[in-house]
């Protein structure tokens, strides 16, 4: 990627933040989940790097899934690359943006709205119970709310994904009480699975750097069961 074409991402991303696409839907988020968000923006929790563990191990459950249904139906993984079962992380410096994506089975338009958002979880209120009585954020993936620790390091996020049984869709929110949903048109095509693009807050722009998350592939990976690349940033 060039500087102009960087620089072009950063003002999508950036204006994008700022702006309702054309068509798209604006859901609330349910209230636990809201109060989740409200708490994660601006925790000053010092081990943030656990989002990177959260994103990287919904990726492989995803992958998992799709594995589990090709075993009875094998044309369900498709061709050349959407039949590669891995994962993949790059970044782009200059917007301090960071990008993971899976080949996993993806979502639906109403799995993105149930899945991210709408449906209270049981694991949701027993979390933030739990941080109320000084419990540890590290655990947020064993309440089933692993995702929304995304916001531990991001100011906005972007969830693009495609599932075979729907068009690809965007899930945008800057965790103010709302989400949006569209049908990507913008986007390239993923065939089937998901991209997450994490705009990183101010505070925490130290992912910003290729070593960092080299570690933190190589700490995290060691127990997924599929490929995970960190692709180098093109000068
Ligand atoms: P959990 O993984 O414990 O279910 P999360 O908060 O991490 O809880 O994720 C919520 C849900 O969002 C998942 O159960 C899954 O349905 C969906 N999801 C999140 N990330 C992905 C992804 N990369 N691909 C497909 N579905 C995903
Ligand atoms: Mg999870």
């Amino acid at each position: 990627t060039d500087a102009t074409s960087l620089h072009r991402e950063k003002e999508s991303m950036s204006n994008s933040a700022n702006r309702v696409r054309d068509g798209a839907e604006q859901f609330t988020f349910q209230a636990e989940v809201n109060r989740l968000m409200d708490i994660l923006i601006n925790s000053l929790y010092s081990n943030k790097d656990i989002f990177l563990r959260e994103l990287i191990s919904n990726a492989a459950d995803a992958l998992d899934k799709i594995r589990f249904l090709s075993l009875t139906d094998k044309s369900i993984l498709g061709e050349g690359d959407a039949a590669n079962l891995e994962i993949k992380l790059w970044l782009d410096s200059e917007s301090k943006t960071l990008y993971i994506r899976d080949r996993g089975i993806g979502m639906t338009k109403d799995d993105l709205i149930k899945n991210l958002g709408t449906i209270a979880k049981s694991g949701t209120s027993a979390f933030l119970e739990s941080m109320q009585k000084g419990g540890d954020m590290n655990l947020i993936g064993q309440f089933g709310v692993g995702f929304y620790s995304v916001y531990l390091v991001a100011d906005y996020v972007e969830v693009i994904s495609k599932h075979n049984d729907d068009k690809q869709y965007i899930w945008a929110s800057t965790a103010d009480g709302s989400f949006t949903i569209s049908e990507d048109t913008e986007n390239e095509d993923l065939g089937r699975g998901t991209l997450i693009k994490i705009q990183l807050k101010e505070e925490a722009q130290e992912y910003a750097t290729e070593a960092k998350l080299k570690e933190l592939v190589q700490h995290y990976s060691e127990f997924i069961n599929f490929p995970i690349y960190l692709q180098s940033e093109k000068e």
